[in-house]
């Protein structure tokens, strides 16, 4: 049996790991359950689920979730200190990094210092502190392991085989803006953006597929997990979403994985590994996709893949100066208070305005993190 904790439990990836972990029962329980203001779910799930404990990060819920759980004898936390503190207990054998934004870092490095295994859906802690992140992992021996489903399908073509590789073949949906011009960008709402062609996710993600900073951050991503330079992964727009990524070795051979696009399929391979358990999923009927296309991203278009390039060609605290900027500028998107292109213009603003630090420290990390932050104080 595994004991999970899932960070952020009432999120699009979170529910979708208690859909698998109600599947499987026999192999995974839950343990911890973490969210950060939705009470109302994080108790119907404690419910279903028996965790040991619960945390919720607004403490003003604290009251509600606790006078529904203690009956219960679930132990209740508020704060996130607490959700920190509670990936300290012994009894969790692997952690779900579910979190959204640069809030899952603090937690997640916690996990690694006290020998959990991550699974890692947190994009953000790799771009915001990748080199940290890796060598806390290499110094506690705790396995990272992918559930970003481009990353799950790099990581499964990788296993047996993880040396040689020439290039790693990163796809991308294009999000619903693909093909447009700058002039249609200057157009487009934030009900356009939240309208993903193939995956259902939460707002912030679904906001970064569209402007493809989803993307640049899954290119930082994978040159931390996979130790591969950013300028050997290539970004290819594959509409269909079927191919989740490739590896190519220094042969011209070529491994991918494929599949419908579910996240159901690589959050459970990150929580079965190293066996490969049964699904009900779905199964790909290549006859009802006759065709599997790919082209160049339109970087010039959509700015921010090329932003996050230039991030990780900088180092240093760069990732996290735009990390920062982004998620500050997609909260001034969702708000009405910056246009959709504008999200690549505050980003670019930050990145060159920003205090850079070659060699960053956790503590400057944070630092980075809340300077840019204070900017958006600016736009409201
Ligand atoms: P959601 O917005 O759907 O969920 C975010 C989760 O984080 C919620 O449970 C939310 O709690 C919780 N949360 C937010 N802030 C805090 C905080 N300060 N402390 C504790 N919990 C907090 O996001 P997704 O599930 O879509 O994405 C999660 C991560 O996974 C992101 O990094 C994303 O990039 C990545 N990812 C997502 C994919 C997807 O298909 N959704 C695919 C691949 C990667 P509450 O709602 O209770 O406030």
């Amino acid at each position: 049996m595994k004991r999970i904790a899932i960070l952020g439990s009432t999120g699009s990836i979170g529910t979708q790991a208690l859909n698998v972990i109600r599947r499987h029962r026999d192999r995974f329980a839950v343990e911890v359950l973490c969210a950060g203001g939705n009470a109302d779910l994080l108790i119907q799930q404690a419910l279903e689920f028996e965790p040991n404990a619960v945390a919720i990060a607004d403490e003003t819920k604290y009251p509600q979730v606790q006078a529904a759980l203690d009956p219960h004898g679930i132990k209740v936390f508020a704060g996130n200190d607490s959700i920190a503190d509670l990936m300290e207990m012994s009894t969790i054998d692997m952690v779900l990094a579910s979190i959204v934004g640069f809030a899952g870092l603090r937690p997640t490095l916690r996990a690694i210092e006290h020998h959990k295994t991550i699974a890692l859906a947190n994009k953000e802690t790799m771009v915001v502190a990748g080199e940290i992140v890796t060598a806390a992992a290499a110094r506690n021996q705790v396995p990272i392991l992918p559930v970003d489903s481009e990353h799950s399908a790099i990581f499964q073509s990788l296993v047996g085989e993880m040396g040689n590789i020439d290039k790693i073949l990163l796809t991308a949906s294009g999000g619903p803006f693909r093909g447009y011009s700058r002039a249609q960008l200057e157009q487009v709402t934030l009900a356009d953006a939240l309208k993903h062609p193939n995956w259902n996710m939460g707002r912030k993600v679904t906001i970064d597929s569209a402007s493809l900073m989803n993307k640049g951050l899954e290119v930082i991503e994978a040159k931390w997990l996979f130790n591969v330079p950013a300028e050997r992964i290539q970004v290819l727009v594959h509409p269909q979403s079927i191919v989740h990524s490739m590896v190519q070795y220094v042969d011209g051979s070529i491994k991918a994985q494929l599949g419908v696009p579910t996240m159901e399929t690589p959050i459970q391979y990150a929580f079965s590994f190293p066996d490969r358990i049964e699904s009900h999923l779905p199964r790909l009927d290549f006859a009802q996709h006759p065709q599997l296309t790919f082209e160049e991203p339109d970087t010039k278009t959509f700015r921010c893949l090329a932003l996050a390039y230039q991030a990780i060609a900088q180092g240093g605290n760069m990732p996290c100066i735009m990390n920062a900027a982004n998620e500050v500028a997609v909260q001034l998107f969702i708000e009405g208070k910056i246009p959709f292109l504008g999200i690549a213009d505050f980003v670019e603003a930050q990145m060159q305005k920003g205090h850079f630090i070659a060699k960053p420290s956790l503590d400057d990390l944070f630092q980075t993190d809340a300077e840019i932050r204070q900017q958006a104080a600016l736009h409201r």
